[in-house]
Order: C-alpha cells, then structure tokens, then sequence
C-alpha cells in the first residue's frame, strides 16, 4: 500500500528542507504561522472579522490550540452578510458560488474566491487525484463544470497537471445515457455524488462492458450502503473526498487504505468541538467538524462551522502516514428530525437503512403533517416498478425504518417510478413541509 500522496505534497508546501521527513510539529509550525497571518489579515481586511475579532490581538495565537479562543463562524454569518467577508477589490474576484442553506428557509450563501484561491485546490485535486488516478486514466466527472472556477473544472485541471484525461459529464439526470458515456469513453475512474453513483449502479448493476475500476465520492454523505452496492456491483474500489465550497471544495481524500481522510493541512486547520458548548473535544471522540482557512484571499473563514460529525482517529493510518486521519462522516449535526422522546435521527441514518436494499435506486424524505401529527414520508425510487415488487419492498422498508423511528413518529413509505421522481441531490436532507397546525 503506498503512503498518501498528501504527505509529501505537503511537506513540499510547508517548505521543509529536502530530506527532512515530514512530521506534525513541522505541520503545527506552519499552521501557527499561518492562523496568525489569517487573522490579521482578515481583521484587518474584511468587515466582518473586523467586527467580530475587534478585540483580539493575532499575536496571542502563541500555539494552534490558541485558535480555540476565538469565536466561532457560521453558515447564518455567511449567508447573512456575504460581502462583509470579503478581503480584496471586487476584479480580484475570480469566482463567486452561490449555495442554498439547506434545512432553513434563510438567504443563499455566497462564498468567493480569487484566481490564487482556486490555482491552491487545483493544486490539492492535482496531488489528492494521484492516490486513485495517473496518467493512463480517463476520468469522468459527474459534477458541475461548465463555468471556469466551478469543481468539474478545476479538477479537470487538477488532472491535466500529470496527463490524466478528465472528462466533465455534470451531474446525471438520465442514468441509461450516463452508461452510455462511460462506455463511450472507455472511463476507468468516476467522481460522482454518492447518491447519483449509486442509483446508477442500481440502474446498471452488470458491468461487462465498462472498464470503470476506481470510484471517487464527494459532495454528501457518502453511506456504507453506497459503497459496498458500488464495490458488490461494479467490483470499483471506492474512495472518499471530503470537501464543501466553503473548503474551497477541497478538503481531505482518502489514500489506498480507504479508511479514513487525509486533510489539506497546508491549506486548512481542522478542529473538531462539542456542538453544544464549542469546547474542543480529544481525538478519538465525535463532534463537529470546524475549519479555518490559511491560504485564502477573497475570503478567508475562522472557525467555520461544518455541521458535519466525525472524529479523528488515534491509531496511525495503515499507509503508514505521519499525517492525522478524519474518520468518516457520521452524520450531521443540524437538518435533523426530533422524535417523542426527543432523540433526533437524521438523513445519513436513514441513508445506511433505506439505501441498503437493493430494490432501491434512490429516495427522498419529508416531514410532513397528516390529520395533526407528525408523519415521516419515504418516497423511493424502485428499480422494479411492478405492483407486487413495489408493494414488498414498501412492507420491507416499513419494518426497516420503524426499527429506527421505534413507532415514535408516523410512517408512509411510497415507491414512484422515475419519471415522477426528482432526486435531491447536494446536500440531502429530510425535508421539513409540516403545516405546524394541530
Ligand atoms: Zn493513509
């Protein structure tokens, strides 16, 4: 197994000295220096922080930990005053990403990046794609790539930079003329959504005349039931990139051993805190996933609020890395539905259980209100449309979901066939449509 190519990637962008190893002091070092710049920088240059950190002085950052005392960012913030983050003149701006705020019904996001911004994640698509990819491979992208700056093209030029074919399909939205073009092509690598590569495995289980070998999830939760259907399906192995916009859509990737991500140290400082309080937790326990960015110019962000849970591991990586490893996402922290008992449950739980039959091609869930109370409404995607088939696999997601739900919250599982589907895509989430009427 090879070590992550992130490794040396990164020893390389923290200039250690040729020869040196590589090691996490060295790595601390340099996020010390960086954290310190960052928030001068964006003290001085943004109004936002110029508000928000007017009391702090950047030079009491003595140690990273020291990050932990300052406040927190959060997607509200973003979504509340884009232009107030913003760190350089307006023709600096190179790109501009607009994002829904999923689960609520507030403003859009808007998160910019300069020319040098987006030349730092081609530079990490280029070093994190070595781990699945060279210059033999064809890779299809079923992301958005239209526009310059966007992350279909970025990582085609990630790609470009060792030979590597990239090609941009965008996302799927007929799964017959998506296989159609990996055999066309003669793909051996995909990067795709979790839910789209799985429904169109789902949807073209057989794989006797594409040469797809290697599969890269990114963008959403990426469910233990995708990646074994994938693998069982299609025998690709499947690697994880976890990234958002606000990372500057990169932000770790998995290495052979595929259990667990590699960060973009060099460019991003990860905590990972109590959602409660913000207290950082020690590695090894679950919290909230928050990133300060060290490089960014348009708009660097301290202290972001993920919304995603994980944990760091203990245990050294099996490629034999010095690098720290995230666990995989375990869930989200907001976007949850609340039952009698005040548990919560969210769309990544019902992912590992709905997604796990393999009658299912994808599905959607809402909260909805029905003669006064709440009702969690399944809609799915059947691969098999036929009455019987659909009326067993409802029975066998009824049963499935009251195991989670524990009779706590009323049920209504329906199958739909494709035509009157429409998938979520980014972002999934359990849709909140209660009338709030009793
Ligand atoms: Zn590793």
């Amino acid at each position: 197994m090879r070590v992550t190519p992130l490794e040396a990637w990164i020893a390389s962008k923290i200039a250690l000295p040729a020869g040196q190893k590589c090691n996490l002091q060295a790595i601390k070092a340099y996020q010390l220096e960086k954290l310190r710049e960052t928030v001068a920088y964006a003290r001085a240059k943004s109004r936002f922080y110029g508000r928000l950190l007017a009391d702090f002085d950047p030079d009491d950052i003595r140690s990273v930990e020291d990050i932990s005392r300052l406040p927190f960012t959060y997607p509200e913030d973003i979504a509340g005053y884009p232009n107030d983050f913003i760190c350089v003149s307006p023709q600096d701006i190179w790109r501009i990403v607009t994002l829904p705020t999923s689960g609520t019904t507030g403003k859009p996001k808007r998160v910019f990046f300069t020319d040098d911004d987006l030349e730092l994640t081609v530079d990490f698509f280029h070093h994190g794609m070595t781990t699945l990819s060279d210059g033999s491979d064809r890779v299809m992208i079923f992301m958005s790539g239209s526009k310059q700056g966007s992350v279909g093209d970025l990582l085609v030029k990630g790609l470009d930079r060792f030979s590597c074919t990239g090609i941009v399909y965008g996302p799927i939205y007929d799964y017959e003329a998506a296989y159609k073009a990996l055999v066309k092509e003669k793909i051996t690598v995909i990067v795709g959504i979790p839910s789209q590569i799985l429904a169109l495995v789902r949807t073209h289980p057989a794989r006797d005349d594409i040469a797809v070998r290697k599969v890269l999830l990114s963008a959403d939760y990426i469910s233990s039931a995708a990646v074994s259907a994938i693998t069982a399906a299609w025998g690709a192995e499947v690697y994880g990139h976890y990234g958002m916009t606000e990372t500057g859509f990169g932000g770790g990737v998995e290495c052979q051993a595929r259990h667990g991500y590699h960060l973009r140290e060099s460019d991003l400082y990860f905590e990972i805190v109590e959602p409660s309080d913000g207290c950082r937790v020690p590695d090894g326990c679950y919290g909230e996933i928050v990133f300060t960015t060290l490089n960014r110019k348009a708009m660097p962000l301290i202290r972001y609020r993920t919304g995603d849970k994980a944990k760091f591991f203990t245990e050294p990586c099996p490629c034999g890395t010095v690098l720290r490893r995230l666990d995989h996402i375990a869930g989200r922290i907001r976007d949850n539905a609340k039952l009698k008992d005040g548990k919560v449950f969210s769309i990544t739980e019902l992912d590992e259980i709905v997604l796990a039959n393999p009658s299912v091609v994808s599905y959607n869930a809402a909260l909805e209100t029905r003669s006064g109370y709440d009702c969690l409404v399944i809609t799915v995607q059947a691969a098999d449309t036929r009455e019987s088939a659909a009326k067993r696999l409802e029975e066998e997601l009824l049963k499935a979901v009251q195991r989670l739900t524990k009779d706590q919250i009323r049920l209504e599982i329906k199958t739909v066939d494709a035509e009157h589907f429409t998938p979520q895509v980014l972002k999934r989430h359990i849709e909140d449509k209660r009338t709030g009427c009793l």
